[in-house]
């Protein structure tokens, strides 16, 4: 899935409690590929401004042309072993889970059915074997768009359920 639809369904899931609650939840929907083809991003941002050309293109990018270290990273944040080795670190410091947090594992879920086993096929027992799921791409139309669709849905849902129960109160 999209980063940003990954930031929306987070927030609307876990994060419904207040502000806070959903800005969490939307970092930790978007963090898997923020801390991978983000940092890829941000390093071709800097070498533009640098260099003067631009290094970022639109559209799918060349598999050949993907740095090794995105792809650890990848692993690291696509697996559900690592996010349940962090939920419990996490949980051990704060003394309490951040339920915000499993805003990350839906990620991976999402991502599991929507990548095809031609790109980034979605290591979710990393380190461990897996066998990769070959889902329907993301960026396939009828994907694309069902999952805007449900995301205006649930969200205008959300809004206007939200504001009768503040009228309510007046
Ligand atoms: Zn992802």
């Amino acid at each position: 899935m999209d980063i940003l639809s990954h930031g929306l369904w987070g927030g609307i899931i876990f994060g419904r409690k207040n502000k806070k609650s959903f800005w969490a939840s939307f970092v930790f929907g978007i963090g898997p590929d923020f801390l991978s083809f983000g940092i890829l991003f941000l390093e071709r941002l800097i070498r533009s401004a640098f260099t003067g050309t631009w290094h970022i293109r639109s559209g799918k990018p060349d598999l050949a042309e993907i740095p090794q270290y995105v792809s650890g990273l990848y692993d690291i944040t696509h697996s559900f072993v690592i996010f349940i080795l962090v939920f419990c670190i996490v949980w051990a410091l704060f003394k309490r889970p951040i339920w915000e947090m499993l805003a990350w594992p839906f990620h991976i879920f999402l991502d599991l059915f929507t990548h095809s086993t031609e790109f980034f096929p979605t290591p979710y027992l990393w380190p461990f074997a897996f066998t990769p799921i070959n889902g329907i791409p993301w960026s396939t139309p009828i994907i694309f768009f069902t999952n805007v669709g449900f995301l205006i849905l649930i969200y205008a849902v959300y809004w206007y359920r939200k504001k009768r129960y503040a009228s309510d109160k007046v």
